[in-house]
């Protein structure tokens, strides 16, 4: 009997009675991360890793949140159940069940690169894998981050020298942190958006060292923030909160900008491809570390991801799962335009592939065929 079910609410361990990142209530939920899509509130009880409990309590409110280190085993009804680093942002986790001497491990979201916040990736064993695939297709090859974080840095220093505000967009929980990590270098004090100022005092709290922020107040100044740098969430792009910022330069943060027009068709003055998720290498490196005879994959390019490991001899199958609807706004938009602009067929990717195997498969950015049709949906999402 499978150690996993794909049901109407979820991921379930019969044998354990639990599941894991539930979208509906349930009375036991294993929690990987506290993304919106992976957490949800109403069950009855929660596992999760000690740091995303206050990142829970702070989305969800109040709930019987059980914690555990990494690698710290529970058994639930016989289930030897352990949490192990997934990189992904601070307290982000994969879940191993062991059960009669087999092995599962549900991936939550990953990344491979270790950013110094998140805890590095740890590939863990296992019979069957189950993984996410959001950047799953061969375009996505990331810089690595010190590389990223010198563009943003150079950026900031360019935008102070022409006395304009830098603006950075990124998702309030994970990026927004990551950010932190580069900026104290080029400037002095580091405002912040109240979604993403929320996230800091909940991981401050809990005892995790993160530089200083302030947070942006209806009563300050507009001179105060000249040539300055404001992190801000993507529903505040093209708000009225963003007026007082002018003279301003926005940077976008997101895996989604590696293509090239997605910065334009945002009316952004730049694109940092900063991902919390791993590129198509680092799925495929994570992937073949389980030693898994039997993948599955979820939310993402699961098509084209579980097509390729078929053809490596991995079997694999497609599962609809309900995640993927992060409050990334940039994410979201990105990829319903990804959807509608028809990026690249499944077909071209593994034609593609199949060509260039030895190589890995990158193909460059000019191969993805994106359209450049106008954009027909409202940008400002707040
Ligand atoms: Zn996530
Ligand atoms: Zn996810």
């Amino acid at each position: 009997m499978p150690l996993i079910e794909f049901t109407d609410k979820g991921l379930y361990c019969p044998q354990g009675r639990f599941y894991i990142d539930p979208w509906r209530p349930v009375e036991k939920a294993v929690i990987t991360h506290a993304h919106s899509d992976h957490a949800r509130a109403g069950s009855a009880g929660y596992l999760c890793h000690r740091l995303t409990k206050p990142l829970l309590e702070w989305r969800l409110g109040p709930h019987p949140y059980e914690t555990v280190e990494w690698g710290e085993p529970v058994f639930l009804h016989g289930v030897r159940v352990s949490l192990h680093p997934a990189g992904h942002i601070i307290g982000s986790s994969q879940v191993r069940m062991e059960y009669k001497g087999e092995v599962w491990v549900v991936s939550g979201d990953y990344k491979t690169e270790d950013d110094g916040l998140s805890g590095a990736f740890e590939p863990v064993r296992c019979d069957v894998f189950v993984t996410e695939s959001t950047f799953g297709l061969p375009i996505y090859k990331w810089k690595p981050q010190p590389a990223i974080f010198t563009s943003i840095q150079e950026w900031v220093t360019e935008n102070k020298g022409l006395g304009k505000t830098s603006v950075l967009i990124a998702y309030s929980l994970g990026k927004a942190q990551r950010l932190l990590l580069c900026l104290p270098a080029v400037t002095e004090k580091i405002y912040v958006h109240g979604a993403v100022w929320n996230i800091h005092q909940a991981l401050v709290n809990a005892g995790v060292a993160l530089p200083a922020v302030e947070r942006v107040t209806p009563d300050m100044p507009r001179e105060l923030f000249r040539g300055e740098v404001v992190i801000a969430p993507g529903s505040a792009e093209g708000s009225s909160w963003m007026r007082r910022f002018s003279p301003s330069a926005v940077g976008v943060c997101s895996g989604w900008m590696q293509v090239r027009g997605n910065v334009r068709r945002r009316n952004a003055d730049a694109g940092f491809a900063l991902s919390d998720h791993a590129d198509w290498k680092g799925l495929l490196e994570a992937i073949t570390a389980t030693g898994a005879e039997k993948v599955f994959v979820t939310h993402g390019f699961q098509a084209v991801v579980s097509r390729y490991l078929n053809e490596l001899g991995i079997e694999a199958a497609e599962v609809k799962t309900e995640y993927g609807e992060e409050e990334d706004a940039i994410a979201a938009d990105l990829r319903s335009d990804s959807d509608v602009g028809g990026v690249v067929s499944s077909d071209a990717i593994a034609a593609d592939l199949r060509s260039n195997s030895e190589a890995g498969g990158v193909a460059s950015e000019g191969e993805t065929g994106e359209s450049e049709g106008p954009r027909t949906e409202d940008e400002s999402i707040t």
